[in-house]
C-alpha cells in the first residue's frame, strides 16, 4: 500500500467506496489523514467501518473543514449532472481530485525521479499497459502495474527510486488529477466513447489531452483528427512528443507497415522489430499497441534488445484475443471481451480463416457492420438470445448453425476445423454481445470457452 502523506493531520471527504474506494480510504488513513467517507450503499459503509476507516454521512458534514474532496472515479463529477457531493465540495470552494491524484503527488513528494508510465485511449489501455509491465519486468526492473486495469494504484508498493509505475488511466480518473505529471504519458487513441459522462467529443479529448500535456515525453497515436491535433498542440508548448501511427508513413516517431514497426528520425527509417510470429500482438491495433510500448520504453531508458525480448514473450491479456490452444493447424482464441461489434472487428481482421463463435446479449445494430469481414468466416455458430437476429445477417453470406450453447458451439466449431483442408484456421470466441443471457460476465464466459477448448481431444492448451 502507499500510505498517502500529503494529507497527514488533514480532513478529508471521500465518496463512493466501491471498487478502488475503500483502498484509497485506507491509504489515506494509513497516511494519516483524517477521513470522512460515504456511500450511498450502505453495504459499503459498514464495510469501510469494519476496515477502520471513519464514516459519515457527506451531507450533513461541515465541508469547510475538508481540505480535499476524493471521489472515485465511477461517480459523475460534470456528467449527466454532478453528484451531490461535487456541488457541497464546490459550494465549499473544495478540491475535488481522485486516487490518481494522490498516487501523483506521492510521488512527486518522496521520489519524483521514479519513471511513471500513464496509458489512456478510447481503445488498447489494458493490452498496451500489460504489455509495457511486461517488458519492464522482463528486463529485471522493479515494476508496478496498477490502475484502471483492476489494481487500484494506492494498493501498489510506496514510490522509491529506481521503481517503475505503469498505471492505466480511464478518462474518469484523469479528469481527477489534475496534475498528472507521467515521465511517460501515452495517448493510443480517440474515438466516441462514454460521451454520457463527458457531454461532447470535444470535452472527453481536452480530458485526454491532460495526460500528455503534463507527460516529460508524450506519446501519441496521430491516427484520428482529434489525437493528431493534440499532439501539434503538446509540441507547441514545449513537450517532447513521439508520434505512432498503424496507418501512415512518418517522418519522426514510430510506424507499422504490417507486422512490422519502423522507427524514422527526421525522414530516416529503420526496423526496429517484426511482430510477424508473436500472436499475442496480431492484428493492426496490437501494431499500434506495440508502437506505444516501445516509444514508452525507450523514454524510460529500455534497451532495444530488452524491448524486443519483452514483446516476444508477451503472454497476452485473458479474454482479448487469446491464444488459448491449438490442435494440428487450429488456433482456439478467447476474444470474449469484444461485447460490441465494434470490439469484434479487430479480432475478425487479424486472422484469415474463422470459425467465429457469436452471440449473447445483442447490442444496437448487431453484427451488420461486421460484413467486411464474412468472407473470412468458414462457418459461424451462434448462441444465445442474438442467435435469431444474427442468422438474420449472416444471411446467405456465411454458412451458420444456431449452436444454441459455447459447449455445442466450441464442439461443432472444432470438429469442422479439424476437417477443414484449406490450411490454418481459427476457432475463435469473439461474441459481439454481452453475456448476461448465459453468463454472470465476460470473463466467466471466457473461462467457459477455455474450459470447453480443454476438453477437445487431442488438443495442446497454451495457457
Ligand atoms: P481497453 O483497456 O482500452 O478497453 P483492451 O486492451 O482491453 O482495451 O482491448 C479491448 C479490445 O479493444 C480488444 O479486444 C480489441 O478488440 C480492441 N483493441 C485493442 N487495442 C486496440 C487499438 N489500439 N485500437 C483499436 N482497438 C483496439
Amino acid at each position: 500500500m502507499i500510505p498517502v502523506t500529503t494529507f497527514q493531520g488533514k480532513q478529508v471527504a471521500l465518496f463512493g467506496l466501491g471498487g478502488s474506494g475503500l483502498a484509497t480510504a485506507q491509504a489515506l488513513v494509513a497516511g494519516g489523514a483524517k477521513v470522512t467517507a460515504w456511500d450511498d450503499n450502505p453495504d459499503s459503509v459498514a464495510k469501510a467501518i469494519a476496515e477502520g476507516v471513519g464514516t459519515g454521512d457527506l451531507r450533513q458534514a461541515d465541508w469547510s473543514a475538508f481540505s480535499a474532496f476524493v471521489l472515485s472515479p465511477g461517480v459523475p463529477l460534470t456528467h449527466p449532472k454532478p453528484h451531490w457531493t461535487v456541488d457541497l465540495a464546490h459550494a465549499a470552494g473544495v478540491e475535488i481530485i481522485g486516487d490518481v491524484e494522490l498516487f501523483v503527488r506521492e510521488r512527486r513528494a518522496h521520489a519524483p525521479d521514479c519513471a511513471f508510465i500513464a496509458i489512456t485511449g478510447t481503445n488498447g489501455k489494458s493490452t498496451t499497459t500489460a504489455l509495457i509491465a511486461h517488458i519492464l519486468k522482463t528486463s529485471g526492473r522493479d515494476t508496478q502495474l496498477g490502475g484502471n486495469i483492476g489494481t487500484a494504484v494506492l494498493t501498489l508498493d510506496p514510490p522509491r527510486s529506481g521503481r517503475f509505475y505503469v498505471v492505466e488511466c480511464s478518462s474518469y480518473q484523469i479528469d481527477l488529477a489534475p496534475t498528472i505529471n507521467p515521465s511517460a504519458g501515452i495517448l493510443l487513441n480517440l474515438t466516441p466513447d462514454h460521451l454520457d459522462r463527458h457531454g461532447t467529443m470535444q470535452n472527453y479529448a481536452d480530458i485526454k489531452e491532460r495526460l500528455v500535456a503534463g507527460s516529460e515525453v508524450a506519446v501519441v497515436g496521430v491516427d484520428d483528427g482529434f489525437s493528431s491535433l493534440i499532439a501539434d498542440r503538446v509540441e507547441r508548448a514545449g513537450t517532447k512528443v513521439v508520434r505512432i501511427s498503424r496507418h501512415h508513413v512518418l517522418a519522426d516517431g514510430l510506424y507499422a507497415e504490417g507486422s512490422r514497426i519502423v522507427q524514422a528520425v527526421s525522414g530516416a527509417t529503420s526496423l526496429f522489430v517484426d511482430l510477424d510470429g508473436i500472436q499475442t500482438l496480431r492484428g493492426g491495433h496490437n501494431a499500434q499497441n506495440a508502437a506505444a510500448a516501445i516509444a514508452a520504453c525507450l523514454a524510460v531508458g529500455v534497451s532495444l534488445a530488452d524491448i524486443v525480448k519483452g514483446l516476444s514473450s508477451f503472454p497476452g491479456l485473458k479474454h482479448r484475443m487469446q491464444p488459448v490452444g491449438r490442435k494440428g493447424q487450429v488456433v482456439f482464441v478467447n476474444d470474449s471481451k469484444a461485447t460490441n461489434a465494434d470490439a469484434a472487428a479487430p479480432a475478425l481482421s487479424s486472422y484469415e480463416r474463422i470459425y467465429w463463435i457469436a452471440g449473447g446479449v445483442p447490442k444496437e445494430g448487431g453484427i451488420t457492420t461486421l460484413s467486411p469481414f464474412f468472407p473470412k468466416i468458414a462457418k459461424a455458430y451462434l448462441i444465445g438470445e442474438a442467435a435469431p437476429a444474427f442468422a438474420a445477417t449472416l444471411g446467405e453470406a456465411v454458412p451458420f448453425e444456431i449452436s444454441g450453447t459455447l459447449e455445442q458451439a466450441v464442439a461443432h466449431a472444432a470438429a469442422d476445423a479439424a476437417k477443414d483442408e484449406a490450411g490454418p484456421s481459427a476457432v475463435m470466441l469473439s461474441p459481439a454481445c454481452a453475456s448476461f443471457d448465459q453468463y454472470k460476465n465476460f470473463e466467466v464466459r471466457g473461462d467457459a470457452f477455455v474450459g470447453h477448448v480443454a476438453a477437445i481431444d487431442g488438443v495442446t492448451m497454451l495457457i
